[in-house]
């Protein structure tokens, strides 16, 4: 396998916000690793990105095993299920990544994932919602 670098940053879970982050990171030339424990979504995303692994992540032996623990920072993923989500943080935490963000669907489960440890939270669907709504008005106004 090959090294792990601290620059590096890991992609839990390649739902649609998922592989849109990973492609994006990739194309911005980051390296990139890429983890879903399902096998058609590691085949359907190998062919475009350039490191994609097949793994449960709330496993902390097989993170390790990836060397996730070289890598400087880390992205969850997962929404729909908070106990993968959360359990993900925790074995990342358990780990060492210096930077963890991961992705809450609820209030509830941002205030689980900070009291695990996740330095960042974020809020996609709601933060998207919001930028939208200003692009919507002040487009809007351009046209008044
Ligand atoms: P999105 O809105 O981004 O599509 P979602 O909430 O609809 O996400 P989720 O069920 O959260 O979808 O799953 C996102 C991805 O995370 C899926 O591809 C799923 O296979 C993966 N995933 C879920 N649990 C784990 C896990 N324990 N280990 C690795 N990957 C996982």
């Amino acid at each position: 396998a090959r090294r792990a670098d601290n620059g590096g940053i890991v992609v839990i879970g390649l739902g649609r916000f998922g592989c849109h982050l990973a492609g994006s990171l990739n194309r911005m030339n980051h390296e990139v690793l890429a983890i879903d424990r399902s096998p058609t979504k590691v085949q359907r995303w190998s062919a475009q990105l350039d490191r994609v692994v097949q793994a449960d992540s709330t496993e902390e032996g097989a993170l390790r095993q990836l060397g996730i623990a070289g890598f400087g920072r880390a992205v969850v993923a997962i929404g729909a299920s908070v106990e993968a989500s959360v359990l993900t943080v925790l074995a990342l935490v358990e780990l060492g990544v210096p930077q963890i963000w991961a992705r809450a669907t609820s209030q509830k489960h941002a205030k689980i994932l900070a009291s695990v440890g996740a330095h960042h939270v974020i809020f996609p669907e709601a933060e998207t919602g919001e930028r939208l709504a200003h692009l919507i008005v002040s487009r809007l106004l351009d046209f008044i």
